[in-house]
């Protein structure tokens, strides 16, 4: 398969994926009433000093993947393809998820004043399905472009912001929700469904 094929479901994957999520976070700002944002500091500062030079590079990378020649890790057929699944995949899931969580999305760690719970569609099992597909997603990126600087420092810096931002948001949660929250998170998995890990390990995975 060329790699023609593989840069174009990048971008045209990439493309959607970020059109989809782009018009949820204007629905959000048209609904948002008070906000309070509560995002830590590493993040602001990785968006300002990795994320902007960093997204030139990116969309340089869309018309002229040439210009990242350099970070190409040579991977097998089935890799890329596992990426072209995920990348394809990951479009519908994002339009679920966002759907579910409506004019409470934001691509920073806030509450708002009318603020609501969502406990239905994927979060019905997950907390955080948004966080476990961005995962998916940013990993089939990884894979359907083999380029180590193009899918490596998203994926990174993701996890990056994930791990120091989620005991944040779950304590936010908490403090706007109380007991609701703590009954949620009880009867739900972090990342994925509740029971499901316990269930792989048993199976020796
Ligand atoms: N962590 C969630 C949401 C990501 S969007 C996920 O991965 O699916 C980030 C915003 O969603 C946060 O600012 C937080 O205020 C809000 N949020 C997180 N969980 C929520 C829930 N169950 N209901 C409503 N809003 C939620």
């Amino acid at each position: 398969m060329s790699e023609t094929f593989f840069h174009l479901t990048f971008v045209i994957t990439f493309l959607v994926f970020t059109a989809i999520r782009a018009y949820y976070h204007r629905l959000a700002m048209a609904t948002r009433g008070k906000v309070e944002y509560r995002e830590g500091k590493l993040h602001t500062g990785l968006r300002l000093v990795v994320g902007i030079p960093f997204m030139v590079v990116f969309f340089a990378y869309m018309i002229w993947p040439g210009i990242a020649g350099w970070a190409v890790i040579p991977l097998p057929l089935w890799a890329r393809w596992i990426g072209v699944i995920f990348s394809i995949l990951s479009v519908p899931l994002i339009l679920w998820i966002q759907r579910y969580l409506g004019s409470n999305f934001s691509t920073t760690l806030h509450v708002r004043d009318a603020h609501t719970l969502v406990t239905q569609g994927p979060y019905r099992w997950v907390r955080h399905p948004m966080y476990s597909l961005l995962f998916v997603q940013l990993v089939g990126m990884l894979l359907v472009t083999a380029n180590g600087l193009i899918g490596g420092v998203p994926l990174l810096a993701f996890i990056v912001i994930v791990v120091a931002r989620i005991k944040n948001e779950e304590t936010t949660m908490i403090e706007k929700f109380g007991d609701e929250y703590r009954e949620y998170m009880r009867r739900t998995g972090r990342f994925l469904p509740r029971g499901i890990l316990p269930r792989l390990k048993g199976m020796g995975i």
